[in-house]
């Protein structure tokens, strides 16, 4: 293992030698990069002066994927005061930096600490691959993660051994076993499981969107950012270290501004997407859920608490964080990561040797050259077999709708948006157009912070692009520029008119056609085709002609408004 990385971490060493602890007589524990907090320890009955961390800083696992600068950024910073605390509390710190697979220094690491290291069930497929030798030999040991709300079992029980598995289901039963916004008869507060309905509203402007906390880093963070910002160059996304809470404190604050501020006029507004605030309410929690900096029984403990927030704001935080975040980390399990178990009428193509990109080659007009030992790519499901490349739209190339533009904008920018940029947005986008799924969910992990395989499969896949069909969902989510205009404010910047020139509309008329002999026969769809059976033949070859010139120009990297004969767009701020 090289020391060059020691030197590029002196604040860091300098910190963890001011708390160092006699390593003598320790039991090892591996806590992953994702496993960032002491209640995860799968010892819990040692004191911490027996205990000792073994920390690995990976840029093996950091160059599998060109990810954006602010998620190496904020694992990093997280990862390194996560190891600081740790020994404050009297643990004692292995650091090691690996440049290569991770089971070949957990078996040295073993043979060194003089006896098996300790681990927790890895919430990664990647993860869970890159360690299978060190659990096969024995020296590491996997006790199960305390940092799930529901179990397997509780899935199964609730949506069957086999699919089709349902979110609605599944949620009932996780609300049955936790009492969670039950009354005395276990029946769910406010009458329904879910008050969705409640929470569609556009925001216009009132009640005012929060500002997130901004941050300033002591000298272990800032020494980190500034080698990011010097030597990761390769790496896309813009690193803004102000909004990267990365000690205990700084989340904990973070969690305290999403509480008090977002909380409240979170459900209403949960649907709106706005250029005025890339969040609006939405709490922004989930790279610290992910890397267990927040635990979800806690966050979920202290938003059930809030007595003054409206009831559909608590049952529509809880539906996503007991709800949907359980659903989909145990769709990825029982599936093993949309590879097994899947029904027969899915169309596969076979699974990547290596980690996809998200298109990142087409866009820097290179290879991404990641480590010879690469660990897999991932699954491909594709169910309606749609093969486009991702448009270059994605990685900032204006594409003069300004709904796309605007939101990947914020992408390179923030490494986030939230839940209805990325599904009505981002997802229909690339629905619309028939790009590959894969090649869409390789995009989502590589530009968000908070996407790990066990999250953006499922909701890429599953969820956004129907590419594993009715495995989770019982439709597509598709839309026109109708619910665009409504929930969102962008149209109001852009070339085309939502009523009148926006591609969108034809676009999702053509799909529709496209698509009719997997699709027609979907009773969720029933209205949708009998409406499109009713569009004249006329319609539909402008329909078709439409979609084609878009097809084309994104093929060609052409602005649309061009391509379909309006002005030339504007560029906007930020691309990666
Ligand atoms: C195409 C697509 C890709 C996505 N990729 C990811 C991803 O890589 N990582 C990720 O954590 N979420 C992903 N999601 C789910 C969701 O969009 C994000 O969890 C959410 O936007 C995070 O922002 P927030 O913390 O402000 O969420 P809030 O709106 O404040 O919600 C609170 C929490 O609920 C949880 N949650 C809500 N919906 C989901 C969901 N569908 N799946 C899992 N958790 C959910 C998150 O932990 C989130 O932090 C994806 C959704 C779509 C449609
Ligand atoms: S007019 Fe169409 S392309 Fe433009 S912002 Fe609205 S929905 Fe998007």
């Amino acid at each position: 293992m090289s020391e060059a990385p020691r030197l590029q971490a002196k604040a860091f060493h300098r910190a963890l030698a001011d708390r160092a602890q006699d390593p003598a007589g320790r039991t090892w524990v591996y806590l992953a990069y994702d496993q960032l907090n002491e209640a995860l320890n799968p010892l819990p009955e040692l004191p911490p002066e027996r205990l000792g961390l073994v920390f690995l800083e990976s840029p093996w696992k950091g160059a599998l994927r060109p990810y954006h600068r602010q998620k190496v950024a904020t694992l990093l910073a997280n990862g390194r005061h996560f190891a600081l605390e740790l020994a404050e509390r009297g643990w004692a710190v292995r650091h090691e930096v690996l440049w290569g697979p991770y089971a070949p220094a957990l078996r040295a690491l073993a043979q060194e600490l003089g006896g098996p290291i300790h681990g927790v069930w890895a919430a990664e497929r990647e993860h869970r691959e890159a360690l299978a030798p060190a659990l096969a030999e024995g020296s590491l040991l996997a006790h199960p993660h305390r940092g799930w709300l529901t179990s397997p079992e509780l899935f199964h029980r609730a949506c069957g051994a086999q699919p089709p598995y349902r979110m609605d289901a599944f949620y009932r039963q996780a609300r049955l076993a936790t009492g969670w916004l039950l009354d005395e008869q276990d029946r769910p507060l406010g009458g329904r499981w879910s008050l969705d309905r409640e929470n569609r509203l556009p925001w216009k402007g009132q009640p005012p969107a929060p500002e997130p906390p901004r941050f300033t880093h002591d000298e272990v963070s800032q020494e980190l950012f500034d080698l990011i910002e010097a030597g990761m160059g390769q790496h896309p996304g813009r690193l803004d270290p102000g909004a990267i809470a990365a000690t205990r404190a700084q989340v904990e604050a973070w969690w305290a501004w999403a509480l008090q501020a977002c909380l409240p006029h979170f459900g209403p507004f949960e649907d709106a997407m706005s250029e005025a605030s890339w969040g609006l309410f939405h709490t922004r929690i989930s790279p610290y859920l992910n890397l267990h900096r927040l635990m979800p029984k806690q966050v979920v403990e202290q938003v059930l608490a809030l007595d003054s927030v409206p009831l559909p704001s608590r049952e529509g935080f809880l539906r996503q964080v007991l709800g949907w975040r359980e659903f989909v980390r145990h769709v990825h399990e029982a599936t093993d990561g949309l590879r097994q178990g899947l029904p027969a009428y899915l169309a596969e193509d076979a699974a990547l040797t290596q980690p996809g990109t998200g298109g990142h080659e087409a866009w820097a007009g290179r290879p991404w050259i990641g480590p010879t030992q690469a660990s897999q790519g991932g699954a491909r499901p594709n169910f309606l077999e749609v093969r486009e490349p991702l448009p270059q739209a994605f990685w900032g190339r204006p594409s003069g709708a300004r709904c796309l533009d605007e939101v990947v904008a914020g992408v390179w920018a923030t490494g986030y948006s939230h839940h209805i940029s990325r599904l009505m947005v981002l997802a229909n986008w690339a629905q619309l157009l028939d790009v590959e799924p894969r090649e869409l969910a390789d995009w989502f992990w590589v530009a968000y912070v908070d996407a790990y395989d066990w999250v953006v499969e499922p909701n890429v896949l599953g969820m956004a692009t129907y590419a594993t069909g009715p495995l989770m969902t019982t439709k597509p989510y598709v839309a026109g520029s109708a619910y665009l205009a409504k929930m969102g404010d962008y149209c109001g910047a852009c070339a085309f008119d939502p009523k009148k020139s926006c591609p969108l509309g034809p676009m999702y008329w053509a799909y529709l056609a496209r698509h009719e002999a997997k699709l027609g026969a979907n009773p969720r769809l029933a209205m949708p085709y009998a409406s499109l059976r009713r569009r004249s033949p006329e319609q539909r070859a402008q329909d078709l002609t439409t979609a084609q010139q878009v097809q084309g120009a994104f093929r060609k990297g052409q602005p649309l408004p061009e391509a379909l004969g309006l002005l030339q767009p504007q560029a906007l701020p930020f691309g990666p």
